[in-house]
């Protein structure tokens, strides 16, 4: 089916909106109802890789309806992301890094060091990003300005319409998917991007099974201050409940990803700040100096979740909505910003060969695509997080001796670090 848009909504939708509520900023309203919309791409989810698929997607100059509950509430997440080079290029691609990179600070360095009590140790490993080019490997930066600015950039986007409700129910058909947000709006597209969360409503009402799993594994998030510089090293201190990570962050500050046991990661959270700094300095080796100013902690079980497909019919999965790993290696957003640069491909291919952008090689090409990119990251961040805490001798050996070899064999490292970093996107 050529994919063809109606020159009256096409008009309407040029910022010529009526307003219809609070709920919805921009609204283009069908005349059939008053309730009622129609646009060319829904997003649901109002988190970074929904923010980020609605506007790379509003490039494309369809019309986008974003259902975002929590679209203007403060953003809670305390958590920071390492964003990888590919990232960062999507991100530059868009526009949008300049306005996010005064929040950033570039990785230079990764460091591991092995502080677990295993008999087969590995050695410190450094992989620098030098020994591949003059660009850091990413930018660590704190979500709360991330999303903040995704959705300030959202909000002037006459072609982007906002709806802060969750959508509650999803129907799809052989031409359009139609869904049931609470607020009693009810709207059609040509394509849903689904990027509503590791509990995703739209995953399941289109049918599609998940694996998940959980680890005997909490993570405690923080940021702090320190007295000496991080000179942009990222640094891993692998312990048998896993591992402790401190991420650079602008000035002398750093962001934490603490992975212990549930019981102990409770005990940490119920320190108070000073002794929570103490014990940060005891377990990084004074690397960092006297530490600060410890941000409130939260805390966040570790799972896992793979769908079984990354699309349905006029369906595509994004972000945790498809796919959710340990927080070792910094790979869980890249990966959703990599879902969202592949959608905005294969749409904006789709709309220059005059084909329908919810049809199904969309849909097909994009689970195919994803596959390749998800499974294996998946298998290898499990792997590694495995060979920390399950005390079995043979994978800790392979462990020890994988690190030995890349601390050793250049070539060996170098092909890692840019696995690590990823693949380079086809950015648009
Ligand atoms: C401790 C920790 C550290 C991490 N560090 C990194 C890192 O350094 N680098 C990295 O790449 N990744 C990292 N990650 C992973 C990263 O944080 C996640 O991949 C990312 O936050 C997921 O974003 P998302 O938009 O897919 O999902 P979410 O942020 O969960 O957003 C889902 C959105 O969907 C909305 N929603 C829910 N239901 C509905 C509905 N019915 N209708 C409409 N909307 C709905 C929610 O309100 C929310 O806005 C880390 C994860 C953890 C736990």
């Amino acid at each position: 089916m050529a994919f063809q848009r109606d020159p009256v909504t096409r008009h309407l939708g040029r910022c010529h909106f009526r307003r219809h509520s609070h709920a919805m900023s921009k609204a283009r309203i069908t005349k059939e109802s008053e309730d009622r919309f129609t646009c060319d791409v829904l997003v649901a989810g109002g988190g970074p890789a929904g923010l980020l698929a609605a506007l790379a997607l509003s490039k494309t100059g369809l019309e986008i309806t974003v259902c975002a509950p929590d679209f203007k509430e403060p953003v809670q997440d305390k958590r920071t992301t390492a964003l990888m080079q590919g990232s960062v290029k999507f991100l530059e691609t868009l526009d949008i890094w300049d306005v996010l990179k005064a929040d950033a600070a570039p990785l230079n360095v990764m460091r591991l060091v092995d502080r677990t009590s295993y008999r087969l140790k590995a050695p410190t490993v450094d992989f620098r990003a030098d020994e591949l080019g003059p660009e850091p490997f990413g930018w660590n930066i704190p979500n709360a300005p991330l999303v903040t600015t995704l959705r300030n950039i959202i909000a002037t986007l006459c072609n982007i319409t906002i709806i802060d409700h969750p959508i509650q129910s999803v129907d799809t058909s052989a031409t359009s998917v139609s869904v049931d947000v609470e607020n009693g709006l009810r709207g059609s597209a040509s394509l849903i991007v689904a990027a509503d969360g590791r509990n995703s409503l739209c995953r399941r009402r289109s049918g599609i099974q998940v694996n998940s799993w959980s680890y005997p594994q909490t993570a405690i998030v923080a940021c702090f201050d320190h007295s000496q510089a991080h000179d942009n090293v990222s640094t891993e201190f692998h312990f048998d409940a896993g591992p402790l990570t401190v991420v650079p962050l602008p000035g002398r500050r750093s962001s934490l990803v603490w992975i212990e046991t549930p019981e102990q990661a409770a005990n940490l959270r119920a320190l108070n700040s000073d002794e929570f700094a103490e014990r940060l300095e005891q377990e990084t080796d004074g690397s960092l100096g006297r530490i600060s100013k410890v941000t409130t902690r939260s805390s966040f079980p570790i799972t896992g979740l793979t769908a079984r497909r990354f699309s349905a019919a006029r369906t595509l999965l994004v972000g945790e909505a498809a796919h959710v790993i340990p927080p070792i290696g910094a790979q869980g957003l890249n990966l959703g910003f990599r879902d969202v640069a592949l959608a905005y491909d294969l749409v904006k291919l789709a709309i220059e060969e005059q084909r329908d952008p919810g049809g199904i090689r969309v849909t097909d090409d994009f689970d195919r695509q994803r596959r390749r990119d998800v499974l294996p990251r998946t298998v290898a961040v499990d792997i590694l997080n495995r060979s920390l805490f399950q005390q079995f001798l043979p994978l800790q050996g392979a462990r020890g001796l994988g690190l030995t070899m890349l601390e050793h064999i250049g070539p060996l490292r170098r092909f890692m670090m840019r696995q690590g970093i990823g693949p380079r996107m086809g950015v648009p």
